[in-house]
């Protein structure tokens, strides 16, 4: 099934007008993204890049890269958030005493410390197999929800703690929640990595 596409380098420069159109999305965070429309674009021979129709496997390897690098960002976006909600709930006190000598307040901290903490295993796990250029798909897509989903469960966590200053700009917590919302989303939603676990470990019937 990944025979027949063939990847292509295109110098944009020359594109843009001429088959190419770029046009940027206004999107909820700090992260460009934008559409590209081809329409009848011309490319040289010369710009095949390998072998015809071998394109997708170059594409995939790339991707394996790509979703490592953005489980360990978002590996780093959780230790930012725990960072911030242990420090808050150890200064801010209400009723005489720190938030964070509530049990209600400081187990949902150490549980996102927990989960980060696993996550960050199979990040570097991913991260050895690539290294050693061996097969790294299956612990690449695995490295990428656990880590989205710890991120995802430190937002949370986070705001919650900071109670209404969450919500406020200078605390720089609101913005980082947006931002991080999206790793579960792009590069590849978790939906489609636990297809390919279903599909691909675990050898259950491919839905699509
Ligand atoms: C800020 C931003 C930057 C981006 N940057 C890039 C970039 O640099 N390069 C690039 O190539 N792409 C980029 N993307 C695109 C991104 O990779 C896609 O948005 C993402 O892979 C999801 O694809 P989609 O939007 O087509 O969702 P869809 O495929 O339309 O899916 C929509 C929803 O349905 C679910 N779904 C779809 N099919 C199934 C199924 N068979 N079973 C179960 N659930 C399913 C998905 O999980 C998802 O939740 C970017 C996106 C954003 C928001």
């Amino acid at each position: 099934p990944s025979d027949g596409m063939s990847v292509l380098l295109v110098d944009m420069r020359q594109a843009v007008g001429n088959g190419l159109t770029i046009r940027p999305i206004r999107t909820m965070l700090n992260h460009a993204s934008t559409e590209l429309f081809f329409d009848d674009l011309r490319v040289p021979v010369e710009s095949l890049i390998g072998e015809e129709g071998q394109g997708f496997r170059y594409i995939l390897d790339g991707m394996n890269a790509e979703r490592i690098l953005i489980a360990a960002e978002c590996i780093g976006d959780a230790k930012f958030f725990i960072d911030r909600a242990s420090a808050y709930a150890r200064e801010r006190e209400v009723f005489g005493r720190p938030i964070g000598q509530n049990q209600g307040v400081q187990f949902p901290i150490a549980r996102a410390h927990v989960q980060t903490s696993a996550a960050d295993l199979m990040v570097r796990h991913a991260a050895d197999l690539f290294d050693d250029g061996q097969p790294c798909g299956t612990e690449a897509n695995m490295a990428k929800m656990l880590a989205s989903e710890a991120s995802w469960f430190a937002a949370d966590t986070c705001l919650q703690v900071h109670g209404g200053f969450g919500f406020a700009e200078e605390y720089d917590i609101e913005r980082k929640f947006r931002e991080t919302r999206l790793y579960q989303v792009a590069p590849i939603s978790t939906n489609l990595i636990l297809s390919h676990v279903g599909n691909h470990v675990l050898g259950l019937p491919k839905s699509f």
